[in-house]
């Protein structure tokens, strides 16, 4: 992609009614809009690095058998108030059409997956199933100051499993956990498991997927020796702590933190409200136990930001950057320079490697200023310096190392991986 084509800009100010630096570095940088508070448009770098983390959760979610649907946001409120969630949910929007009938957007799907489900899962030999959806979600939600971590509009990765036993749900359940963690380390980021109680509607036991930032609403206690971690919300256990789960050696330290996932065991709370039965091996009809499996999309992309980032702007991990390389051209009118410049982009971007190409006729100080911000993980400059070396200078994004390299050198880089 070339710079001087690329739909946005930078901007010098993020809105002055934007607090959180996960936000105002987007908005700077051009990745999002700003619509009011809570509500982002992304655009077309804030797109690329949303489709990386949605491929590495797709991905995830289909290495463990769940397959993707796409299911309606405009929702009838009768399911809703069949489940008691149209007056016990806070959260839920509600929309007079101007016929007086009553809808809502989708917040959570249970009420629309267990009906569709329901008409194809009749036997036990329809289940286990577990289907999925990455898709806008809407919820009214009180403060909304932290950027894209907490949006009343956002993306949201939620998977819905169908199980005729507690263990096959238990196997499953601890696959998907396995898949989470696997989905968050692919992100670049370390996420924790807080054992939660499940909120209003199970008293059974759920995950929180937590990682670590001053950004985050959730304060969390975790053990500084083992995989420990609790909800201070829940947790009667207070910091300094000797840790109970480990062999004791551990202490229970207290940090910030923001939730970036959960799944839960819905049990047969849904089945029932819907009357979905199936039959069993022995012709009984049975209410299925059922999961719920959700993933923060918007809020993987902001939590990233805040903790890949420095005073200059972004620092993204490789695997959800929107372009691997930046690629900075200071011809500063020398053609043959430009034609250089022009020539290894066509070759890196011919090579199916991921370059954004800064070609506008701006200065250095500019460039190099832009690029900090928009955070791409190696930069490589063509300047009158390097050509005369017979060298490209490439610097790493995320420590300043600075490094030569010949023609070969680069390309042996950046094209020679195995990923
Ligand atoms: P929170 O306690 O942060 O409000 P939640 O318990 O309401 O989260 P779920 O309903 O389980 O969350 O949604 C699944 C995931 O969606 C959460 O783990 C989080 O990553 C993400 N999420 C929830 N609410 C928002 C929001 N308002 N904006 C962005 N992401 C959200
Ligand atoms: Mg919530």
């Amino acid at each position: 992609m070339k710079q001087s084509r690329l739909f946005t800009k930078t901007r010098k100010e993020a809105p002055a009614d934007e607090v959180s630096k996960n936000a105002q570095l987007l908005i700077r940088a051009g990745y999002v809009h700003k619509e009011m508070a809570g509500v982002y448009s992304y655009l077309s770098l804030g797109i690329r690095v949303l489709e990386k983390i949605e491929k590495i959760v797709r991905e995830e979610m289909n290495s463990i058998g769940g397959q993707e649907i796409r299911m309606a946001t405009l929702h009838p409120s009768e399911p809703w108030k069949q489940t008691g969630a149209w007056d016990s949910v806070d959260v839920v929007f509600k929309i007079l059409s101007r016929t007086e009938k009553e809808y809502t957007v989708g917040q959570s799907e249970e009420e629309i997956v267990t009906p569709i489900v329901q008409e194809y899962a009749l036997s036990y030999k329809d289940l286990p199933l577990a289907v999925y959806q990455i898709g806008q979600k809407y919820r009214d939600e009180l403060r909304a100051k932290s950027g894209i971590m907490r949006g009343r509009e956002f993306s949201m990765k939620d998977m819905y499993s169908f199980h005729e036993s507690q263990e096959d749900f238990d196997l499953f359940y601890n696959r998907a956990k396995e898949a989470y963690f696997r989905v968050y380390e692919r992100c670049g980021l370390v996420a924790k498991a807080t054992e939660a109680s499940g909120g209003s509607f199970t008293k059974k036991l759920s995950y929180e997927f937590m990682v670590l930032t001053d950004a985050g609403e959730d304060d969390i206690l975790y053990c500084d020796t083992c995989s420990y971690c609790a909800n201070v919300e829940i947790t009667k256990e207070n910091e300094g702590d000797a840790c109970t789960r480990c062999d004791g050696s551990g202490k229970l330290m207290r940090a910030k933190a923001s939730e970036v996932g959960n799944i839960f065991d819905l049990g047969t709370k849904y089945t029932n409200d819907f009357n979905f039965t199936y039959k069993d091996k022995e012709g009984n009809e049975k209410y299925p136990i059922m999961g719920c499996f959700g993933i923060g999309i918007t809020r993987l992309m902001g939590v990233s930001v805040e903790a890949f980032s420095d005073e200059k702007g972004i620092v993204w991990p490789e695997s959800i950057a929107p372009f691997r390389i930046h690629l900075v051209e200071l011809s500063g009118g020398d053609t043959e320079l430009k034609d250089e410049a022009d020539g290894l982009y066509n070759t890196l971007k011919e090579a199916g490697v991921e370059v954004l190409y800064d070609d506008r006729d701006v200065r250095a100080g500019e460039k190099f200023n832009d690029s900090d911000l928009l955070g791409l993980p190696h930069r490589i400059v063509v300047s009158k310096k390097t050509k005369e070396e017979g060298k490209f200078e490439v610097v790493e994004r995320k420590t300043g190392e600075v490094a030569f390299l010949t023609e070969e050198e680069l390309y042996q880089k950046f094209l020679n991986r195995n990923e």
